[in-house]
Order: structure tokens, then sequence, then C-alpha cells
């Protein structure tokens, strides 16, 4: 494993991930890996809240787009929308709003696109 994966928690470095004064002070020689932080548990969750992040969105769509306009826009027919439209509707990825919390992609467009898949692979 090399030093950027994990931590001394003796360490400053490690202390930061700990906390300073956190409970039982620092404990030389105790390891944790990279992306057990704090702030990454805090990313990780905030993500899990709230889908990808607008950047994200941004380059999905700017993707999502470009693919399909190269392709010649080719849509789904009716059935296949409702199809891909009643797999996004029991997803736990479904949001109230018609929004895919993986992607952050509106559904109601995403799922009439012939090149677009789900990142879950469920359709
Ligand atoms: S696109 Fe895939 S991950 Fe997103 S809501 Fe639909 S089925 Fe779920």
């Amino acid at each position: 494993m090399s030093l950027q994966e994990s931590f001394d928690l003796g360490t400053p470095a490690g202390r930061l991930i700990q906390g300073e004064g956190g409970e039982g002070g620092s404990r030389a020689g105790e390891t944790v890996q990279l992306g057990d932080c704090i702030a990454c548990i805090q990313n990780q969750e905030a993500r899990e809240q709230t889908g990808p992040s607008l950047a994200r969105k941004a380059m999905n769509l700017g993707w999502s787009d470009f693919t399909h306009v190269a392709s010649g826009m080719p849509m789904f027919d009716k059935v296949t929308y409702e199809d891909r439209l009643a797999i996004c509707q029991e997803c736990e990825s479904y949001q109230p709003n018609g929004v895919c919390r993986e992607c952050g992609c509106i559904l109601a467009i995403k799922a009439k696109m012939r090149m677009e898949t789900c990142p879950l692979a469920k359709w």
C-alpha cells in the first residue's frame, strides 16, 4: 500500500482525519484507508442525498446531447419509452421530481433517446 493510500493516525495528517482532540487522542501505528476521512464520507453522503454535482450534471447533459445529435437524434417508440419510465419509477434512484439520482438526468427526456442508457444498466 502506498503512502498516499493510508495515514498513520499518530501523524498530523492522520490527526486531521481523526479530528484534533477527538476521543482517545492520537493512535500512532494505526492506519485508516484513503476514503475513510471525514470529508470523503461527508462528500459521499452529500452526493447520495443530492445526486451528482452541478458540474457533473452539465457534463452528463453535454455528452448526452452530443451523442444524441451525432447519432441522428434517434428516438424510441412510445412503448419502449413507457417501459423505460416504468423501470425508472420502480428504481431506488428515481426521485419524485422525475430526475435520476445517479446521473441527474430528467428521465422524461432521457428515456426517449435511443442512445441513452441507464447508469445502473437497468435499461
Ligand atoms: S436511469 Fe436507471 S438508475 Fe436512473 S432512475 Fe432510471 S432505472 Fe434508476
